[in-house]
């Protein structure tokens, strides 16, 4: 393909102008210059930046979306809400979630999302009962990646218990439940493709706490780094205050302190969520290298609680964005709202941009680049030689760049409100948005509205 050209692009140590990215036939950055010579490269639209990594998803609940937002009779939390996503777990096929998850990514892809960790829990069939090939619905989420383009951590979810102290999961939980081996088995299939796939990676998710006993945890993490010792690993964590509650009376110790003091805490880690910490907490988090998953948005829709940002940042915490429960499927939304929500608990603003006259969004949609590759485990991230060539392509002509030099222009990006001025993605190399629009949209589209409206009246 020829060299692309464009006006402005934020590269590793800021913005630069003129800049000149060459990509290989594999779909990697080759060189990037800046003040570069435009003759025979293409010239995009505007300015340049590396795609957002999404780094929490559970693509099925995107089918729900609206259907958990009507008042109960006893009053409402993320254990009702759970209820209602119990509901849609337990009838989704794997066609299903290929469509549901396909429609999912290309919206992702066209609000600026170029990869997504992909923190997959439905195993077995409705019945609980194994699939001919265990790794069918693993398979769906990868083909659904693949017909949308997006780049893909795939992380299946290991799920044993339904509480603390080993309780027995219900029921409803039997699709999310597999042996320790069988988990291995099904991650080592995974691994296997990934190493063919450059847009496909593959990591572990021990659900949480409260579904993994420890033993179960030691042997899942023993056994995954048999296969692959720098795999990701990511763990819903200290999201919801009666889990802090149960994990003391278990433990003596909360979620976040058991882990640092009891599993092997790395940059390899992903603990999602980590909303409720104490101030030391906090502080041993941020110094492990691991990265914090935020979900700001799906936060706030079940009503878990605020991150302690600023005391994380200042102790220089990592932090990625994800879109989660997919209530709202924008990364501008998930950064803003991360402000957004410190600004109203400390009656104070600029939380996030971390030093005198910083630039908010660029602290906010740089740290989710960073904190986002890191917790994916993929080339992505920064536009740098040997990465993927994963963009985006700001329109110069949209209203919100107006007026805007590159001094501002992420600020105008993340507090502009809901208008997206993003005209092209690239994933890998490949055009997957051009001019707003994806090549399989309308196909995608029709197989989600079909999908979904089957699902409503089962
Ligand atoms: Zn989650």
């Amino acid at each position: 393909m020829p060299d692309l050209f464009a006006d402005i692009a934020l590269l590793p140590n800021g913005w630069a102008k003129d800049v000149r990215i060459a990509i290989n036939e594999t779909g990697d950055i080759e060189a990037v210059s800046a003040e570069a010579d435009p003759s025979g490269a293409e010239r995009l639209a505007g300015a340049v930046l590396p795609g957002m990594p999404n780094l929490h998803s559970h693509a099925f609940q995107r089918a729900m979306a609206g259907l958990a937002e009507r008042a109960g009779p006893d009053g409402d939390s993320f254990w009702t809400w759970r209820e209602t996503m119990y509901r849609l777990a337990v009838s989704i096929s794997p066609e299903g979630l290929l469509a549901v998850a396909a429609q999912l990514y290309v919206e992702m892809l066209k609000a600026g999302y170029t990869a997504v960790g992909e923190f997959h829990y439905l195993h077995r069939d409705p019945a609980g009962r194994p699939y001919a090939d265990p790794a069918q619905m693993c398979r769906a989420v990868i083909g659904a990646a693949q017909d949308a383009g997006i780049g893909l951590t795939l992380l299946p979810v290991l799920y044993r218990a339904g509480g603390f102290n080993g309780a027995p999961t219900e029921p409803r939980q039997n699709r999310f439940v597999l042996p320790v081996d069988g988990f291995l088995d099904l991650a080592a299939t995974l691994i296997g493709e990934a190493a063919r796939d450059p847009n496909l990676a593959v990591g572990a998710a021990p659900h949480s706490l409260r579904a993994v006993p420890p033993d179960d945890l030691a042997a899942c993490l023993a056994g995954l780094d048999r296969l692959d010792a720098e795999a990701p690993v990511h763990m819903h964590v200290a999201e919801q205050v009666k889990e802090v509650e149960d994990c003391l009376a278990w433990s003596g110790a909360r979620p976040v302190e058991w882990l640092l003091a009891n599993a092997p805490i790395s940059e390899r880690w992903c603990l999602v969520h980590a909303t409720h910490m104490t101030p030391s907490e906090t502080s041993a988090l941020a110094k492990s290298d691991a990265v914090a998953g935020l979900c700001p948005s799906t936060e706030a829709n079940l009503g878990d609680g605020l991150f302690p940002l600023p005391a994380y940042l200042a102790a220089g915490g990592r932090f990625g964005i994800g879109s989660d429960s997919h209530i709202s499927v924008s990364p501008v939304e998930e950064l803003r709202w991360l402000e957004y929500g410190q600004r109203l608990l400390s009656h104070a603003r600029n939380i996030a941009a971390g030093a005198p006259a910083a630039s908010t969004g660029t602290a906010l949609f740089t740290g989710g680049l960073a904190g986002g590759a890191q917790a994916l485990a993929r080339r992505i991230g920064s536009l740098a030689p040997g990465n993927r060539a994963d963009l985006i392509v700001l329109d110069r002509e949209h209203p919100i760049a107006a007026g805007h030099s590159k001094d501002t222009l992420l600020d105008a990006l993340v507090f502009s409100g809901n208008v997206n001025p993003i005209r092209d993605v690239m994933v890998g190399g490949r055009w997957v948005v051009r001019d707003g629009r994806h090549d399989r949209e309308e196909e995608i589209a029709s197989r989600f509205r079909s999908t979904v409206s089957r699902l409503a009246s089962a």
